[in-house]
């Protein structure tokens, strides 16, 4: 027993250093270095008060710092106010080395060790009131910089785990709200709840919807998982009809994926059936019914096997389109560069030829895994119940396909997922520039702010 217990011990610890190990490099700010910090708990208090039209919110995160020097995280906004350890400091916003990205540095080195941050800032993307109302919700895109909770909360970056907690509440003279998200929620009166999230969640996870309660049409009912569970779904629209074939369809594609990987690997399921294209969440999606199967699917690989930065963003698409795509083979690939997970180590979006080459470089694999009878299937199933849960990289999943396989994949990732050749570098950055051109996948469309805003109200009819 106590040497389980050891081991278990050694497990998580290994599991929490390993995902910071994933972490960007440090880079020179003023007289040190900016450094990547580990999360460990974040605690938000997000205050929606209809009278004033005003949304404030109190944050409290504990973090690691295993590198003394200026600790980097994320806040779009501009903070009213930022405290260390109980000290008032100033943060900025900075881009890194490459130029890829920005994030908020804080003017103040720390040394190695646990330290405390409080920030207070006024929440304003995506909210919007009405007499008595207010809809909110963390709507995010891995398409784009800056598009995960940094838009709405202090965070950190997709390689860091850590324990949310939020509470909610909406004061002044309101009606009655619902709140639609994927952590566990506690009712605490009316227009007031607190949630907890599981531990694995990155800054990518989240889903929450707050919203009016007679602004949508709403069905909770449970869903047996293949283990035995009882899941409860909850779905959510603008129409008790839409809300019906989305339950329907969900649980046929629950029932094939549980099938065919595991079992549904979230505690709940709550769909947004609204929208062109989809999202993703862990456990959660906004989808229209077309693009459900390809989200849902998303809850295993994407959201509870996770990226673990912009390099890695490419293989949950490439395997989520292969199967949409009912699981094709290929004898060559059509294309001769691809560098999906070639970007800068700073960069956070997921590159856009993984719907396309890299679903096609799968289907390659996978062809040449048959002439061997093995099944690139039964590797995704093994490679998924090892690594749920965690933040997977490029490299981790490539060494995994050579280790199962036993076929050399090195040059063949060189070339057609690192970008890399012998080819000259005009002839790289025009062919580059021909990949960027290529357009997102229709499953996950890029939303013009006025078409995300317009998703805040459901418009029950
Ligand atoms: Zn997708």
């Amino acid at each position: 027993m106590k040497s389980t217990l050891i081991i278990l011990g050694l497990l998580l610890c290994s599991s929490t250093f390993a995902s910071f190990e994933q972490a960007p490099p440090s880079f020179r700010y003023k007289t040190a270095d900016a450094v990547y910090v580990d999360f460990q708990t974040a605690h938000y208090n997000i205050s929606y008060d209809v009278d004033q039209k005003r949304t404030t919110v109190e944050s409290t995160i504990v973090f690691d710092a295993p590198h003394a020097g200026f600790p980097l995280f994320d806040l779009i906004e501009n903070p009213q106010s930022v405290m260390l350890d109980g000290a008032r400091v100033e943060s900025e916003a900075i881009r890194d080395p490459d130029q890829q990205t920005t994030f908020r540095v804080i003017k103040q080195a720390v040394p190695v060790g646990t330290h405390t941050l409080e920030i207070r800032h006024t929440l304003t993307t995506r909210v919007s009131y009405q007499k008595g109302k207010v809809a909110s919700a963390f709507f995010t895109s891995d398409l784009t910089d800056r598009h995960y909770l940094e838009q709405y909360l202090p965070t950190s970056f997709e390689y860091d785990q850590y324990a949310m907690k939020i509470e909610v509440e909406v004061v002044g003279n309101a009606v009655d709200h619902s709140l639609m998200t994927n952590g566990r929620v506690k009712k605490i009166g009316k227009n007031k709840f607190e949630v907890e999230y599981p531990h694995f969640y990155t800054c990518s996870s989240l889903y929450f919807h707050l919203l009016p309660t007679d602004s949508a049409a709403f069905k909770t009912f449970e869903f047996k998982s293949i283990d035995g569970r009882v899941i409860p779904m909850q779905i959510y629209s603008n129409s008790v009809s839409i809300v019906d074939s989305y339950a329907a369809l969900a649980v046929r594609v629950l029932n094939e994926l549980e099938h065919d990987y595991a079992p549904f690997p979230h505690e709940k399921i709550v769909i947004y059936g609204a929208g062109s294209g989809g999202m993703e969440y862990s456990g959660a999606t906004i989808a229209s019914i077309s693009a459900l199967s390809h989200e849902l699917f998303h809850s295993y690989h994407a959201r509870a096997l996770m990226p673990a930065n912009g390099n890695a963003g490419w293989m949950d698409e490439a395997i989520a389109v292969w199967r949409d795509q009912k699981y094709p083979l290929v004898s060559q690939p059509s294309f001769s560069i691809a560098r999906m997970a070639g970007h800068s180590a700073w960069s956070r979006m997921t590159d856009t030829d993984a719907y396309s080459k890299g679903a096609e470089f799968l289907a390659w694999v996978a062809n040449r895994m048959n002439q061997k009878n093995l099944s690139f299937k039964t590797f995704l199933k093994d490679y998924f119940n090892q690594y749920k849960y965690t933040t997977v990289t490029t490299e981790l999943f490539r060494d995994a396909l050579i280790s199962y396989s036993g076929i050399e994949l090195k040059n063949d990732f060189r070339q057609y997922v690192y970008g890399k050749s012998q080819m000259p570098n005009n002839e790289l950055e025009r062919l580059a520039g021909e990949l960027d051109s290529i357009l997102s996948n229709p499953e996950h469309p890029k939303l013009s702010e006025d078409e995300l805003n317009q998703l805040l109200w459901p418009e029950f009819q």
